[in-house]
């Protein structure tokens, strides 16, 4: 049987045992309620917390119910509704959700405040979500299926490197609760086990500090790394999946600390309701870069930007201001900047195609894609890093690549040697705001890890005083 930690192997020493389990947020939404999710005082809330759960407790009923022989109306009574609103439940179950097969197991649960129903659950035993009906004064007033049942939450973890990064998140950032048993049984276990490092790995080296830290030179033994994750708990499963780092310090051992820490705003172009996660260093400055290096995770260059090629499939001589990066089917692609989707459909050679209009006057396309992403469209906003669509080889294509380029004030440049801007840092009332909230998340992220965090030297020049002549 496979445990969690690989127990008496020398790789990578845990520094301080991993993860304290922070709080559960109730949001179903990640962009519901306020742009900032951390709790400001944790013992107020957890005071605040004890006192609802008392006033709950005299005032909140939960039934629950079975379906037991195919007959929904059976289980509905069993909750104690009836008459009218016995009808008009069965109806918006029925007619307005759409669940008309009930299978024997299937459960439902109603909740009722002060007497009076509030809430009615139906879990179908085949399907990871429920079907949600909120009642007001004893009528339906809103309902929905909710793909999955699922909490935030945030889990701080530290460790020490002493082989690769890898391993050292193998070794300390599995969450105890990864899977029902808490064990790694299963193969399913273990792929969730690998696919759950693999993502964090990803979010930490490829993403967040791509630009800081070079992972394959800087790294040595006796580095040191303290992560806060957001993570998805699935109370129905018994599961955990991993969601974002909310922030990240990273320690050499000879010195330096790079470190990332979480804003949450709301960018002009943006929906009105989309609130986004950027990170920035201590100061205010970004992390990222306007664009990344490529829009796929892996690939190789098949074809470089010229301004005359033999072109493949056409046989002439033809220029190609762009990069081409061969990669497998179905390898997703990535925006390489924020931005606005201007493009997205077939568009002759470049088969399915996708442009972004970026700031600064930038522009990149993304051209041969197998599919798009879902739940976009022209006029979407789209972020640094989010997938807008999979390697294909549609259109005048010899095989599976994505043809990747980009303009400047509406002539092309090529990527490779383009000098990417710096994203913009914060200023204004959106730095004071953040110098405001930075201190605040690194002692509860110090109380969430239990050890005080390391926090970069000072240069004495940058430290207020006057300098000595
Ligand atoms: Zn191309």
């Amino acid at each position: 049987m496979l445990r969690y930690k690989r127990n008496g192997t020398a790789v990578a020493m845990i520094l301080a045992a991993a993860a304290a389990t922070m709080f559960f947020t109730g949001s179903s939404d990640e962009n519901a309620g306020e742009p900032w999710g951390f709790h400001r005082n944790i013992e107020a809330m957890e005071v605040c917390r004890t006192e609802i759960l008392t006033v709950v407790a005299d005032t909140i009923d939960i039934c629950t119910s079975t379906v037991g022989d195919g007959f929904l109306g059976g289980a509905v009574r069993e909750l104690g509704i009836s008459g009218g609103q016995y009808l008009v439940t069965c109806e918006v179950l029925m007619d307005s959700l759409g669940w008309t097969v009930q299978r024997s197991g299937d459960t439902l649960t109603a909740m009722y405040c002060r007497g009076e129903l509030t809430e009615l659950r139906a879990h179908p035993g085949n399907r990871r979500g429920f079907y949600r009906v909120a009642y007001n004064e004893g009528n339906p007033s809103f309902w929905e299926y909710v793909p999955q049942e699922r909490w935030i939450r945030q889990r701080a973890v530290s460790c020490e490197v002493s082989t690769t990064v890898w391993a050292a998140l193998w070794d300390t950032a599995l969450p105890p609760d990864l899977t029902e048993s808490g064990l790694l049984v299963t193969d399913r276990d273990s792929s969730r086990a690998v696919g759950y490092i693999s993502e964090l790995q990803r979010a930490l080296t490829d993403r967040l500090f791509v630009y800081d830290i070079d992972f394959y030179y800087d790294v040595r033994v006796g580095d040191s790394l303290w992560i806060l994750i957001e993570e998805n708990r699935y109370p129905m499963d018994g599961e955990t999946g991993f969601r974002r780092i909310l922030a990240a310090k990273y320690q050499f051992a000879y010195g330096g600390i790079a470190e990332a820490f979480p804003f949450f705003h709301q960018p002009e172009e943006a929906d009105a309701a989309e609130i986004i996660l950027d990170h920035y260093h201590r100061d205010g400055a970004s992390l990222r870069t306007m664009f990344l290096k490529m829009p796929v995770p892996f690939g190789r260059i098949s074809s470089g930007y010229s301004s005359s090629r033999m072109h493949p499939v056409l046989g002439y001589t033809r220029a190609h201001r762009g990069i081409d990066y061969a990669s497998p089917m179905g390898t997703e692609i990535y925006a390489v900047g924020d931005g606005i989707i201007t493009v997205r459909r077939w568009l002759g050679g470049y088969g399915n195609m996708v442009r972004i209009r970026h700031a600064n006057g930038y522009e990149t396309g993304y051209g041969h894609m197998n599919g798009y992403a879902s739940g976009q469209s022209v006029g979407s906003y789209v972020r640094q890093g989010e997938i807008i669509g999979y390697v294909g080889s549609t259109g005048l294509s010899t095989g599976p690549h994505v043809h990747f380029e980009m303009k400047k004030n509406g002539s092309y440049v090529n990527p490779a040697t383009e000098i990417m801007p710096p994203a913009d840092p914060l200023n204004g009332d959106e730095l004071e705001r953040f110098l405001a909230e930075m201190p605040v998340i690194e002692a509860q992220w110090s109380m969430l890890a239990g050890m005080d965090l390391p926090i970069p030297e000072v240069e004495p020049e940058a430290a207020g005083g006057e300098p000595s002549l």
